[in-house]
């Protein structure tokens, strides 16, 4: 079949590699020259598990995560890091007592430490007592941009071809292909008149001792703060705000960070890692969200499918939202499969 894809993004390239796996002739096309900072797939780094506090996720993950572990293996390595996911906060917060009930009545493998233990795992990372850590091993981080390049890669070594051009109406390309598959992040929210509140959310990269740093890991509370160690050979690492940020319409260019979030890093990085006066370097990425932060897929009219898979942590499911837009495009699944996520 003669298949568009419109989007770059993980969820885009993730499309395009999947239909070009099974066959199909793929033209991808993407607005901006690659790689790009304007949507949500930039930066260094995304994090990746296998457990959710919510079970149908960790269902879909089932499937997801071996799928990084495919790609990795067929980029050479140097995609997916399982360096485990350190979940922190007070031993009395609700979210972590839920979020420890969940984990085991999922049966998944995980470790509470006490505040003085999280050191064993995080030495570099300064616990109150009174705290614990929640250990998860099956877990870790992806190179976002290699992710997304090495995807659209080899898409188009097994014959997809990229133009740098945006597309009007997506929509209408089904007058010219067999299927139109759209993956806009933020862009879908007025192509579609989707209930998405698309916003600006600042993560920073700072230099550190390059020693000290163990898994991924995410702050308990109101700011969700999450991190990353530094990439192999790298003293940087990159940590961001997880709570929403100013809304935004993404054909507005800028994307200026916020320096209220700005200031809630640099408080993070004396607290927790001991660093007098850091100065982390901001960036802002669009995080397009639901209200009750679920998945959104649709046929727009028939043949032509779009895909809005972010509320902040849609990263992780691009090589399996690639592949189930291969299936609605071959028939084998159709949105309305996915009851929770469709939207009509
Ligand atoms: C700071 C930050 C941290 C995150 N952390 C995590 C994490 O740790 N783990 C996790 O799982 N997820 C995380 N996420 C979420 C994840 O990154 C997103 O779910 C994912 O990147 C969405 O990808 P996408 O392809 O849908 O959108 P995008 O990456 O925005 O791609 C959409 C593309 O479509 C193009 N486009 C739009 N309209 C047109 C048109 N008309 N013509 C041509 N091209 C068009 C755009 O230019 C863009 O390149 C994070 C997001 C952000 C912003």
């Amino acid at each position: 079949m003669k298949v568009a894809v419109v989007g770059a993004g993980i969820m885009g390239a993730s499309t395009a590699l999947a239909l070009t796996d099974r066959g199909h002739e793929v033209k991808i096309f993407e607005q901006f020259p690659l790689p790009h900072a304007q949507g949500s797939s930039h930066g260094a780094s995304r994090i990746v598990r296998r457990a959710y506090p919510d079970a149908f996720y960790t269902e879909i993950m089932l499937d997801a995560y071996p799928r990084w572990e495919v790609l990795d293996e067929r980029l050479g390595g140097q995609v997916l890091y399982e360096t485990g996911l350190l979940y922190v906060g007070a031993d009395s917060s609700l979210d972590v007592i839920s979020m420890q009930k969940g984990l085991e009545a999922l049966g998944v493998e995980h470790r509470v430490l006490d505040h003085r233990r999280i050191g064993e795992v995080y030495p570099a990372f300064r616990a109150e007592p009174g705290e614990v850590g929640i250990l998860t091993p099956g877990a870790g981080w992806v190179s976002a941009e290699r992710a997304v390049a090495g995807s659209l890669q080899l898409a188009q070594e097994y014959g997809a071809v990229l133009h740098i051009q945006s597309v009007a109406d997506p929509v209408a390309l089904i007058r010219e292909f067999d299927a139109v598959c759209i993956c806009a992040g933020g862009w879908a929210k007025d192509l579609f008149g989707l209930p998405l509140s698309v916003t600006l959310q600042t993560f920073a990269y700072l230099e550190v001792e390059a020693q000290g740093h163990g898994p991924v890991w995410i702050e308990d509370g109101p700011h969700g703060i999450y991190g990353f160690p530094p990439e192999p050979g790298s003293s940087r690492v990159k940590y961001g705000v997880h709570s929403p940020g100013e809304e935004i319409n993404p054909r507005q260019e800028s994307r200026p960070f916020s320096p209220e979030k700005l200031e809630l890093l640099k408080d993070f990085a004396s607290r927790r890692w001991g660093i007098e006066n850091p100065l982390p370097e901001p960036q802002a990425c669009l995080y397009s969200s639901t209200s009750n932060i679920d998945f959104l897929f649709g046929e727009a009219e028939s043949g032509v499918f779009w895909a809005s898979p972010c509320s902040g942590h849609g990263f992780k499911f691009g090589p399996w939202v690639g592949s189930l837009m291969a299936d609605f495009v071959e028939q084998r699944q159709h949105p309305r499969d996915w009851p929770r996520f469709y939207h009509a």
